[in-house]
C-alpha cells in the first residue's frame, strides 16, 4: 500500500494537465485535477484523464485559491499534490503547502514511490553538476515536476490517444465558489507587464554581460560589440535582477535562458557555473576579463585578459575594419 493513492494535479494552462495526469499514473495514483481557470478550459481539463475535477471558480487571485484548496486537502486528505512550474502554480503550491504544513520538492527530474511508500523526488543541484534525492516525510505533499519531465510525459500522451477522451467523458466536476479577497489580499488593479521581447534562444550569436561593467551607460559597449558580430545581448543575474540594467528575459543561466549559440561572448563575467551553464551549448565561448584567474577562462575557447574598456573598443575598431 503506498501513500501516493490520491494525487492532486494542477495547472494554469488546460493543456498541461494530460503529463501531470500521467506523472500521477506512474506513481500508481488516481489523479484529480484542481482547476483555477474558466468553463471553457474546464471542458478540456476533463478530457485530460483525470479521474475527477474541482473546480476553483470566481477568484481572481491564487491566493484566495489556495485557502479553499487547503481547507478541502484537510478535509480530502490526498497523498500529494501536482503543481506545473510555472509562477502562479508555485504560488498555489508554496499557499497549500504553508497552510498543511506539508513538504514541498521542487523542479523534480524524477518522482517515484519508495519501499515504504514515501514520494521521492530527484532534482538537479550546482547548475546540473549534481542530483540532489529528496523524500517527501510529511503526509501530504507538494511537488513540482520540472519542465522537461512534463514534457516528456505529454510525448507520451500524446502517443496514446484516446484514453484521456475516455476519462474526460465520465470525469465528474465539484465546483468550489472562491471568495475575492479572502485571503486578505485585495485586486486593485490588472495592468500588463512590459516585456522585453528578446528571444535569446533564437540568436546565432550572443554577446553577455557582466558585473564588469561598472554603469549602465557603458553598456552601450556590449551593444556596438554586438551590432559588430550581429549578436544579441544577454547578461548575468546580477546584471538583470541587481542592478535591473537589463530585463529578467535577458539573463543566461540556471535559472534563466539556456542557450545553443554559434558564438558566445562574455564580457566582465566572472564565469559562475550558474551562469556558464546556459552557455554550455555554445559552440565558441570567447571571454573578456581583467582577472587570468577568472572561472570564465576554463570554460572559454579563447580569452583575452584585460580591462573590457580597453578591450571591447579595440575589438570592436577591428571588426569593423
Ligand atoms: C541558486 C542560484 C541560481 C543562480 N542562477 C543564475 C543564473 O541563472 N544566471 C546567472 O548569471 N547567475 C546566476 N546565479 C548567480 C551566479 O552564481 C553568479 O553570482 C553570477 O553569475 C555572477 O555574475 P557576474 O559574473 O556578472 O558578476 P561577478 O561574479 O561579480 O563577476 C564580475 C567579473 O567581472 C570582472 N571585471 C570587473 N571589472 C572588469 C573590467 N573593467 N574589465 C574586465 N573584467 C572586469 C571581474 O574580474 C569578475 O570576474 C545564481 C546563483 C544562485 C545561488
Amino acid at each position: 500500500m503506498t501513500r501516493c493513492e490520491n494525487v492532486w494535479v494542477a495547472a494554469e494552462d488546460a493543456s498541461d494537465y494530460a503529463a501531470l495526469v500521467a506523472v500521477a499514473r506512474d506513481l500508481g495514483a488516481c489523479a484529480t485535477a484542481v482547476w483555477m481557470g474558466d468553463e471553457q478550459g474546464l471542458d478540456a481539463v476533463r478530457g485530460s484523464g483525470a479521474g475527477a475535477v474541482i473546480h476553483l471558480a470566481g477568484g481572481a487571485l491564487v491566493e484566495d485559491g489556495a485557502q479553499v484548496l487547503a481547507q478541502l486537502a484537510a478535509e480530502r486528505t490526498p497523498d500529494a499534490l501536482l503543481v506545473a512550474p510555472t509562477k502562479r502554480m508555485r504560488l498555489l503550491g508554496a499557499c497549500v503547502a504553508a497552510r498543511r504544513g506539508a513538504c514541498v520538492m521542487s523542479d523534480a527530474t524524477s518522482l517515484s514511490v519508495d519501499e515504504e511508500g514515501a514520494l521521492r523526488a530527484e532534482r538537479m543541484v550546482y547548475g546540473g553538476g549534481a542530483v540532489t534525492v529528496e523524500r517527501g516525510v510529511s503526509a501530504f505533499v507538494v511537488a513540482v515536476p520540472c519542465a522537461a519531465l512534463l514534457a516528456s510525459k505529454a510525448a507520451e500522451a500524446a502517443e496514446a490517444p484516446g484514453a484521456a477522451g475516455d476519462a474526460g467523458a465520465s470525469c465528474a466536476v465539484e465546483t468550489f465558489a472562491v471568495q475575492p479577497g479572502s485571503s486578505g489580499i485585495r485586486l486593485v488593479e490588472r495592468r500588463a507587464r512590459e516585456v522585453d521581447a528578446v528571444n535569446l534562444s533564437a540568436a546565432r550569436n550572443i554577446v553577455s554581460v557582466g558585473r564588469g561593467f561598472a554603469a549602465e551607460e557603458d553598456l552601450a559597449l556590449a551593444y556596438e560589440l554586438a551590432r559588430a558580430v550581429g549578436a544579441e545581448v544577454g547578461c548575468t543575474r546580477p546584471v538583470a535582477e541587481g542592478s535591473k540594467w537589463m530585463a529578467r528575459e535577458r539573463y543566461i543561466g540556471v535559472s534563466g535562458a539556456m542557450l545553443t549559440p554559434n558564438l558566445f561572448i562574455a564580457v566582465g563575467v566572472s564565469g559562475q557555473v550558474q551562469h556558464m551553464v546556459g552557455a554550455t551549448g555554445a559552440k565558441v565561448v570567447v571571454a573578456v576579463n581583467k582577472d587570468k584567474g577568472a572561472p570564465v577562462f576554463k570554460q572559454a575557447d579563447f580569452g583575452i585578459v584585460g580591462d573590457l574598456y580597453d578591450v571591447v573598443p579595440r575589438l570592436v575598431a577591428e571588426l569593423e575594419r
